[in-house]
């Protein structure tokens, strides 16, 4: 069985925190949503951070704001929040269709919006070195 390399763990509350540490950290630092991706990743030994930051106690990044003119997602909501929330069947529903349809109930559980969103940036253009919120 493979194991995650040592790391250390930080779980900062506001999205501030959260700058603070990426910016002292720099490259050492990656942020953790659902580990679906980064944590296999880890035990492979293909991305090796000194540090975790987990955004879970970030509220912001677990709100959902539907409005008229616009909506905003937190990044932090999981794919099985989107699939199974009915206030997204009235004008996203392409969005809750999609998310209802990626990988298992298991991996939905745990796999994030912007986890979703940075890992399909990285496939395609390199690492992301931002929060996504
Ligand atoms: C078995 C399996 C099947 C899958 N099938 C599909 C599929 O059918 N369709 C599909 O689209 N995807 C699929 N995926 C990919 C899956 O959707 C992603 O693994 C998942 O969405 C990543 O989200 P996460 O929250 O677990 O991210 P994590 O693993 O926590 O993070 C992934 C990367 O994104 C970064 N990151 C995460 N959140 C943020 C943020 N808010 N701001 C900045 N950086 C951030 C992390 O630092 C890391 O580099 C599958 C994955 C698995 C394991």
């Amino acid at each position: 069985m493979m194991r995650l390399p040592l790391f250390e763990f930080r779980a900062p509350r506001t999205l501030q925190e959260a700058s603070r540490i990426l910016d002292g950290e720099r490259t050492n630092a990656m942020p953790l949503a659902g580990g679906t991706d980064l944590l296999p990743n880890m035990k492979r030994r293909q991305q090796v951070p000194r540090t975790l930051m987990s955004l879970r106690h970030i509220q912001p990044l677990n709100d959902v704001e539907l409005t008229l003119s616009g909506s905003r997602l937190g990044a932090c909501l999981t794919l099985s929040d989107i699939a199974a929330d009915p206030r997204f069947r009235n004008g996203l529903t392409a969005l809750a269709q999609a998310a209802s349809l990626v990988a298992t109930p298991q991996i939905r559980n745990m796999a994030t919006l912007g986890g979703n969103i940075c890992t399909t940036i990285k496939a395609t253009s390199g690492e992301s070195r931002s929060i996504s919120a």
